[in-house]
């Protein structure tokens, strides 16, 4: 019922892609096939009945006219539209699988080639009995099992969309138009001037303790302010900088050392100082801010640092570990 939702989801995003004229030849040509015995796993039909449905708010499709003209790809045909259902369908299969693999114990699904991926999971989800022969067959909409009237539970759905657009024209369309870009995990924008951090900082109060620390750090990951080795912000004999890295990244820290300008790693019961990513205008690092120069964000070695975080290889780039005795 889940994968029924979802292709109805696909046929909506797909409509907003089309063009007024297009939109409404696919209504009327998809109407045609409403009373057949398989209409209701026809995407045609169903199409049709979704545009239909959507259109009865004209804001549903209007949000998006002038964006689509710009965008058009030439026409659609049932090929290119069966192609991008699939498309669209396959995030939700995908997880799906993986649910079924992790939560049964089912058999996830063998090495697959790319153009056999749609039926390949369909199969092991048991939407379809077998992969049909040639793969390329295959139908998103002939995986649709419907225990109530397909139309009318569609109808439904519509009337959330269009009831939501009444109110916010754009946020119902971007419901609509799903296209999850899923981004990289990414550590907290930095400003340029050093000086920046500094000034907002370095007087600032935990809002542990509400006073202002001694060490003041900040966690790159999510942005949390926390005293550096405090006895203030000490619980059950671990300071504030080690409690955080076990909450917000699993024992793996990322702290930058306010009065310091540099940064420091904790993993599990080590650390180690990883540098400053903030230079003055010889490139050169002020550890302790010693010699007071205006210091710059440099790009590139922030990236270093981004990089080393998300693929997990903190561990086995050379710097010298040593155990905090978890008094960070
Ligand atoms: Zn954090
Ligand atoms: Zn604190
Ligand atoms: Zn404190």
């Amino acid at each position: 019922m889940l994968y029924n939702l979802q292709f109805t989801q696909a046929l909506a995003a797909l409509s907003t892609k089309f063009s007024p004229e297009e939109r409404q030849a696919w209504s009327t040509s998809g109407a045609l096939k409403k009373n057949a015995a398989n209409a209701e796993t026809s995407f045609e039909a169903l199409l049709s009945h979704v545009i239909s449905e959507l259109s009865k708010d004209k804001s549903v499709y209007k949000v998006n006219a002038e964006e689509t003209s710009m965008l058009m790809s030439g026409v659609w045909s049932p090929q290119s539209i069966e192609f991008s259902l699939q498309q669209l369908c396959l995030p939700f299969l995908r997880l799906s699988c993986l649910l079924q693999h992790h939560l049964y114990g089912a058999p996830s699904p063998a090495a697959w080639y790319e153009e056999e991926e749609f039926p390949s999971l369909a199969v092991c989800l048991g939407l379809l009995a077998s992969a049909p022969q040639p793969s390329n067959n295959a139908h998103s909409a002939s995986c649709l099992q419907w225990a109530v009237d397909a139309f009318d539970l569609v109808t439904q759905w519509c009337a959330e969309v269009t009831g939501l657009s009444q109110m916010q024209a754009e946020q119902s369309l971007t419901l609509l138009v799903q296209e999850p870009e899923w981004a990289a995990p990414r550590l907290l924008q930095l400003p340029d001037n050093y000086n920046v951090i500094f000034q907002y900082y370095h007087r600032k109060a935990c809002t542990a303790c509400k006073k202002v620390p001694k060490d003041p750090a900040l966690c790159l990951v999510c942005g949390a302010f926390v005293c550096l080795k405090g006895v203030c912000c000490k619980q059950q004999g671990i300071c504030e900088c080690v409690l955080h890295s076990q909450h917000c990244g699993a024992a793996t820290g990322i702290f930058l050392l306010i009065n310091a300008s540099v940064i420091i790693i904790i993993r599990g019961h080590r650390f180690c100082l990883w540098g400053s990513v903030y230079l003055d205008a010889h490139g050169e690092e002020d550890r302790d801010l010693r010699r007071g120069k205006p210091l710059f964000l440099c790009e590139e070695r922030y990236r270093v640092l981004e990089q080393q975080w998300v693929s997990h290889t903190f561990d086995h780039i050379n710097k010298r570990w040593g155990p905090h005795y978890n008094g960070l």
